[in-house]
C-alpha cells in the first residue's frame, strides 16, 4: 500500500490551480505559497488527504485579516461589525492618503505644519461655536486625555446616574480613576440636581463631568440637569455626548449634538467619530481654544494621537456626500420594504421560502437606545442562520420568533445584489 504522505501535491502544481487564483492576485504569492506549504506540513501529519491541500490552503487565507461582512442585522452601528462603514468618498480619500502625504508638512511654507490640519478645519467649519478642536484615537481616549490634562491629582464631579459601561466590561468610572484623577459622585442614581453639583465643588476640583446616556434610560422618578444648568459653576464642564452627531438630527430629537451643548454653555465636548457621524474610529474633542490647547500640548497627546489614514477619512466624512450611517438613519421605511419584496420574490423564484416583513430597527454602538427605526427584512428559515454567517461573503440577520430576518436598514442598496448573492450561494 503507498503511504498517501508520499503523494504530497508539488507546490507549482497546487499554485496553478484555478481556485487559488483569486487569493494569489489579493494576498501575493508568498502568502498563499506559505499557506499551501502549511496544507502540505498537514498532509505529511495525516491531519488532511492529499485532495484536501487547495482547500485547506483556501480556508487558511480566506480566514485572514477582517473580512467583509453584510450587516442585516437592523442595528446600524454594530460595535462587533466594526460600527460605522465608511463613505466611498472617505474610502477612497484613506486610499489617497496611505503614500506619502502632507499630513504634517505646510507646503505653503515647506515648514512643519499642524498635523491633520485639514481634518480639523474641516472640524472646526461643521461645528463654528467650538474655538478649537482636536482628535484623539477614540472617545475613551478623549476622556483620559481630558481628565489627564486637566484633573490628574484632583477630583471630577459626576452624577451617580452617569457612572455608566460602555461595553465588554469596560467602565467609564474605571477609566478615568486610572488616569490618577479622582471621582467625586453626586445625587442619586435616579436623581440628581444641580445643588449636588454645586456642593461638591471645591479647590480641588478639576470639573465637572456630564455623560450622555446613550445605551440606557432612567425612567420614571427621575431628574438630571442639563448642560445648561451645568454650565454656570465656575468650573470647566466637561461634556461627554457619546454618538459624535455635530449637529442636531430631527431623526433623533433625544439624542444631544455637539454644537447645541457648546452653545449650551459646555466647555469641551467629547464624541466619538465612528458612532453617528458614520466616519473612521476616533475621538473628537470640541471647546474652548485655551482648553483644547492644554489637551493638545499635553505629553499624552502623542500617545493618543490619530494616523493620517483617520484624518483623512474624517476630513471626507465631514466634509463629503452623507455616509451610510447617515443615509440608512433616514432610509424610507417605504424604500425598504419595497426593496424587501423584490428580494423576496427574487429569492422565491430560486426555490426558497421567502418573505417580505415589516420589521424594527435600531442605531445600536451606544446610541438612541429607545428609538425604534421602522424597517423591512426578508424572513427565511431560522436554520439558515448558522450557513449565513458562515458564507462567502457572510451575513449576518437577527433571529425573531423562530425566523432568520434579513433586516435592510443598514444594507446599502447597492448591496442588495450583494446580499442576494450570498443567500443563493448557500441556500440556492
Ligand atoms: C460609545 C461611548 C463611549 C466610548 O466611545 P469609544 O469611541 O468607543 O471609545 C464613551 N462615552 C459614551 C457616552 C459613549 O456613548
Amino acid at each position: 500500500m503507498t503511504d498517501p504522505r508520499r503523494l504530497i501535491p508539488r507546490t507549482d502544481a497546487v499554485l496553478a490551480d484555478l481556485r487559488l487564483a483569486e487569493a494569489l492576485a489579493r494576498l501575493g504569492r508568498g502568502r498563499v505559497k506559505a499557506a499551501v506549504g502549511d496544507a502540505q506540513r498537514r498532509v505529511r501529519q495525516g491531519v488532511i488527504t492529499p485532495a484536501q491541500v487547495v482547500e485547506s490552503a483556501l480556508d487558511e487565507l480566506t480566514g485572514s485579516g477582517p473580512r467583509r461582512v453584510v450587516n442585516a442585522t437592523g442595528v446600524l452601528l454594530h460595535t462587533n461589525l466594526g460600527r460605522a462603514p465608511l463613505s466611498r468618498t472617505a474610502i477612497e480619500a484613506v486610499r489617497a492618503a496611505a503614500g506619502t502625504t502632507d499630513v504634517e508638512l505646510d507646503l505653503a511654507t515647506g515648514r512643519r505644519g499642524r498635523r491633520g490640519r485639514a481634518a480639523m478645519a474641516a472640524l472646526a467649519r461643521a461645528v463654528p461655536g467650538a474655538g478649537d478642536v482636536h482628535v484623539v484615537n477614540n472617545n475613551a481616549a478623549a476622556l483620559v486625555l481630558a481628565a489627564t490634562a486637566l484633573a490628574q491629582g484632583r477630583e471630577i464631579v459626576v452624577s451617580r446616574g452617569e457612572l455608566v459601561e460602555i461595553g465588554d466590561g469596560f467602565r467609564l468610572p474605571d477609566l478615568i480613576v486610572s488616569t490618577g484623577a479622582r471621582l467625586r459622585e453626586v445625587g442619586t442614581t435616579n436623581r440628581t440636581s444641580v445643588a449636588d453639583y454645586a456642593e461638591a465643588i471645591g479647590p480641588d476640583t478639576g470639573f465637572v463631568l456630564k455623560v450622555h446616556p446613550s445605551n440606557y434610560r432612567i425612567e420614571g422618578f427621575a431628574a438630571t440637569p442639563d448642560v445648561g444648568e451645568l454650565a454656570g459653576l465656575g468650573v470647566p464642564l466637561v461634556a461627554d455626548a457619546g454618538s459624535g452627531l455635530l449637529r442636531p438630527d430631527p431623526a433623533l430629537p433625544d439624542e444631544p449634538d455637539a454644537a447645541t451643548w457648546l452653545a449650551a454653555g459646555a466647555d469641551l465636548v467629547t464624541a466619538s467619530g465612528d458612532k453617528l457621524l458614520g466616519g473612521p474610529q476616533c475621538g473628537l474633542l470640541l471647546g474652548s481654544a485655551g482648553l483644547i490647547d492644554r489637551l493638545r500640548r499635553h505629553p499624552l497627546a502623542r500617545a493618543l494621537r490619530v494616523d493620517k489614514l483617520t484624518l483623512a477619512a474624517l476630513e471626507a466624512t465631514i466634509e463629503g456626500p452623507p455616509p451610510p450611517t447617515t443615509l440608512a438613519l433616514h432610509a424610507e421605511p417605504v424604500e425598504l420594504l419595497a426593496r424587501a419584496r423584490t428580494l423576496a420574490v427574487r429569492l422565491a423564484d430560486k426555490g426558497l421560502a421567502a418573505e417580505a416583513v415589516a420589521s424594527v430597527a435600531r442605531v445600536g454602538g451606544g446610541g438612541a437606545p429607545c428609538v425604534e427605526l421602522p424597517s423591512a427584512a426578508v424572513a427565511l428559515d431560522e436554520s439558515l442562520a448558522a450557513v449565513l454567517r458562515l458564507g462567502e461573503p457572510p451575513v449576518l440577520g437577527r433571529v425573531e420568533r423562530g425566523r432568520l430576518l434579513l433586516d435592510l436598514r443598514a444594507v446599502a442598496p447597492s448591496d442588495d445584489q450583494v446580499l442576494f448573492d450570498a443567500v443563493v450561494a448557500v441556500c440556492g
